[in-house]
């Protein structure tokens, strides 16, 4: 029996307790799985890995926790904690994936990705994303003092569509076109992204594109049991 979980945009930050602690608790109770996928913008802003906040040490020592246990786990950037290293990923054994990866769930080859680059209607954030995923740019970011980080991310964040950018409609949706084009180049007949905060298992002809949601008061997961796949949301 094998048994995968899938979650992403929890947006973890100090201002989030109760969702930290929902999902530790809902991986105390759920998280023994083989594999454990997280997809993006699962902390709200990531400085760099030499930022040993107690938040970041905190999910570390949970994740831990759990490939001891035996989980494999899969870490995928978002659009907020793009920055996320291999240094942080080493704590726990995660392996960092790229944009796309292409795995085996419930029986089929299917693509994950966090979504945003699903979104080409949002031109502004397609520039914006060239430029920090630029590694000079990145560099140049990293070696800048942890304070002056601290504030450029803070500063960052107001600039990005106010404060309130975690509302679904102040995210564009994907694109159908890049959807199809993607999922054709991939080959899958599966697509599995968060990010929009549209959480749904969109039917197509003869494929499938789910996307997961957003934790507020309520979290999201995908759970692959075999050959079976669930999407579903619960009470934090
Ligand atoms: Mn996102």
């Amino acid at each position: 029996m094998s048994a995968s979980l899938f979650i992403s945009d929890l947006h973890l930050s100090d201002a989030t307790p109760q969702i930290e602690q929902g999902l530790y608790r809902f991986l105390e109770e759920n998280g023994d799985v083989n594999r454990l996928f997280l997809l993006g913008d699962i902390f709200e802003a990531w400085i760099g890995d030499d930022d040993d906040s107690a938040l970041a040490q905190r999910f570390a020592d949970v994740m831990k926790k759990l490939a001891n246990r035996g989980t494999a786990i899969y870490f995928m950037r978002g659009n907020r904690d793009f920055l996320v290293g291999e240094t942080y990923l080493k704590q726990f054994g995660a392996e960092l994936l790229g944009d796309t990866a292409r795995v085996s769930v419930a029986g089929a080859p299917a693509l994950l990705m966090h979504g945003d680059l699903l979104c080409t209607d949002d031109v502004d954030y397609m520039s914006f994303r060239a430029l920090a995923h630029n590694p000079d740019w990145q560099a140049e970011m990293l070696a800048k003092p942890l304070a002056e980080r601290r504030e450029l991310a803070k500063h960052l964040r107001a600039m990005s569509k106010e404060a309130s950018s975690n509302k679904a409609e102040d995210i564009m949706d994907v694109n159908q076109d890049t959807v199809d084009n993607t999922m054709k180049e991939h080959q899958v007949s599966r697509l599995i992204h968060g990010h929009t905060h549209r959480p749904r298992r969109h039917a197509m002809q003869d494929a499938e594109r789910v996307v997961l949601g957003d934790w507020t008061t309520t979290g999201w997961y995908l759970l692959e049991r075999d050959e079976t796949l669930e999407l579903v949301e619960f009470e934090l």
